[in-house]
C-alpha cells in the first residue's frame, strides 16, 4: 500500500476549494436539520445543484469518458462525506444507470441517462421481498407477458428512496416453474405507473425506506433490462458492485472497503469522543486521565483503523462489525449524557455516538447482512465450500 502524500496541482487545489465552497453553499444547516427529521438521505435541491454544476456527470463517467480523474474523484467524495451531505442514494442511481446503459434498449438509455446526470431522474432498487430477501433469487413478484407489455404483481420490502425516484430497478419472476436463477427478468419500472403504491417505513436509526406494492402494473417491453429469464446476469453485475467485488483500481486513491463512507463517519465520531474526554469535567479532572478510558478509547481507535484499511467485501464486514462493537464502548466512555440524541440539550458530542450506535444495526443488514457476507467470504474468497445447514 502506498502511504505517500499526494501533492495537489494548482488546478486540483482550485477544484477542491470550489467544491468546498459549492458544498458549503448548498449543504446548509437547514438541509442537515431536514435530514435529521425525515431521514431521507436525499435532498432534491442539493441533488439538482450537483447535477447542474456537472458533478453528477463527472462522477458517473469514467476518466476515459471525460469523468473525474482519480484525484478529483477522491477530493469530491471526501468533501461530500465531510459535510454529511444527504446523498447516499446516488450510488444506487449511478450503478443502475450503468446497467440500463449496458443491458437496456438504446432508446431507454437515451430516455434515462441524461436525466440521471442532470439530477432530475433518480433510480432505486426493488430486490428484497417481505418473505425474505437474502436469497433474492427466490423472488415471487411476477411479470407476465401481455402482447408488447408486461403485467407485474407482487410486493417489495425496503425499496429505499422510492419516494424520490422516477424508476425502480425491479427483480421479477417470469417463469415460476423454471430453474432457479434462470427464471428472473429485470425491469426499470416507472414509479408513477397505475398500480404502484409506496408506503414509508422508518428504521431504527431514523432513516426512511419503503414497502412498495405492485398491482397489475403494466410496463412496455422497452423497460425490460437484459434478456427474458436472463435477469440473473444483470443482477450479478449490480450485486458485485454493491458487494465490492469489482476490479480494484491500483492508484491507491479509491475507498478501500465497500461502504467505506460509513467508516469515515465512524472515524469522525471516534475523534469527537476523543476530543470530549480530553476536556476537564465539573470536578476539573479529564476522563482521559482514567486508565480504563485510555485503554478502551485506544482499543476503539485501533479497531477502527484496522477496519478502514480492510479491502473490498472483507472491509464491508469489518466496518459494520467494528461500528457495532465500538459504539457501545464510546457511549459508555462518555457517560449517560451520550444516550441523548442530536439537537437535545445536554447530549454528549451532540448525539453523534448515539446515532452511530443506532446506525450500526441496519448497516450490517442493507446491501446484504454480515452473516451472508461472511458466508460469501468463506465460500468464494477462502474457497471453503458451500455452507451446510443439515444435521
Ligand atoms: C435500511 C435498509 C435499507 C434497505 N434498502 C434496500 C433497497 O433499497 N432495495 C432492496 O431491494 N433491499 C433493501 N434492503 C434490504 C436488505 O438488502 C435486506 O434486508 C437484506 O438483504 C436481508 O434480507 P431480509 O431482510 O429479507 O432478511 P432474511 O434474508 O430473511 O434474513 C434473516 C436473518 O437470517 C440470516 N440469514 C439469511 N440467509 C442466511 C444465510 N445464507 N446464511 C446465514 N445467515 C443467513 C440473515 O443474516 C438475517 O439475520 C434494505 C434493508 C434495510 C434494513
Amino acid at each position: 500500500m502506498d502511504f505517500s502524500h499526494v501533492e495537489l496541482s494548482a488546478e486540483d487545489q482550485a477544484f477542491r476549494d470550489d467544491t468546498r465552497a459549492f458544498i458549503a453553499k448548498h449543504v446548509t444547516d437547514d438541509v442537515l436539520h431536514r435530514q435529521l427529521e425525515f431521514g431521507e438521505n436525499f435532498d432534491e435541491r442539493v441533488h439538482l445543484a450537483l447535477g447542474e454544476a456537472g458533478y453528477l456527470a463527472s462522477d458517473w463517467k469514467l476518466e476515459s469518458e471525460g469523468g473525474f480523474s482519480p484525484v478529483r474523484r477522491r477530493i469530491f467524495h471526501l468533501e461530500i462525506a465531510r459535510a454529511h451531505t444527504p446523498w447516499y442514494h446516488w450510488g444506487t442511481t449511478s450503478v443502475v444507470a450503468r446497467l440500463v446503459w449496458q443491458f437496456g434498449a438504446p432508446e431507454l438509455a437515451d430516455k434515462v441517462v441524461p436525466g440521471v446526470l442532470s439530477g432530475e431522474i433518480r433510480l432505486c432498487l426493488g430486490y428484497t421481498e417481505p418473505e425474505g430477501g437474502s436469497d433474492v433469487a427466490t423472488c415471487k413478484t411476477r411479470a407476465v407477458r401481455d402482447g408488447d407489455a408486461w403485467v407485474i404483481n407482487g410486493s417489495k420490502m425496503f425499496t429505499s428512496n422510492a419516494q424520490n425516484a422516477r424508476y425502480v430497478f425491479l427483480l421479477t419472476n417470469t417463469d415460476p416453474q423454471g430453474p432457479k436463477h434462470r427464471n428472473l427478468t429485470m425491469f426499470l419500472v416507472p414509479l408513477d405507473s397505475p398500480g404502484v403504491e409506496i408506503q414509508g417505513i422508518r428504521t431504527l436509526d431514523g432513516d426512511r425506506t419503503n414497502i412498495v406494492y405492485y398491482s397489475d402494473v403494466r410496463v412496455d417491453d422497452l423497460y425490460r433490462i437484459g434478456e427474458v429469464n436472463g435477469g440473473w446476469t444483470v443482477m450479478r453485475a449490480a450485486l458485485d458492485s454493491e458487494h465490492g467485488i469489482v476490479n480494484p483500481e491500483d492508484h491507491g486513491l479509491q475507498y478501500i472497503a465497500a461502504m467505506a463512507a460509513h467508516g469515515d463517519l465512524m472515524a469522525e465520531v471516534v475523534d469527537a469522543v476523543a476530543a470530549a474526554v480530553a476536556q476537564p469535567g465539573a470536578d476539573g479532572r479529564r476522563p482521559l486521565d482514567d486508565d480504563s478510558v485510555k485503554y478502551r478509547l485506544g482499543r476503539d481507535v485501533a479497531r477502527m483503523e484496522a477496519a478502514l484499511s480492510t479491502p473490498g467485501m472483507f472491509g464491508r464486514v469489518a466496518v459494520a462489525q467494528t461500528m457495532r462493537d465500538v459504539t457501545p464502548d464510546l457511549m459508555d466512555i462518555l457517560g449517560t449524557a451520550s444516550a441523548l440524541p442530536t439537537e437535545t440539550p445536554g447530549s454528549a458530542t451532540d448525539g453523534a455516538a448515539e446515532h452511530l450506535y443506532r446506525l450500526a444495526l441496519p448497516l450490517g443488514i442493507y446491501g446484504g447482512t454480515l452473516e451472508v457476507f461472511r458466508n460469501m467470504i468463506a465460500q468464494h474468497q477462502l474457497k471453503l465450500g458451500r455452507p451446510s445447514y443439515g444435521g
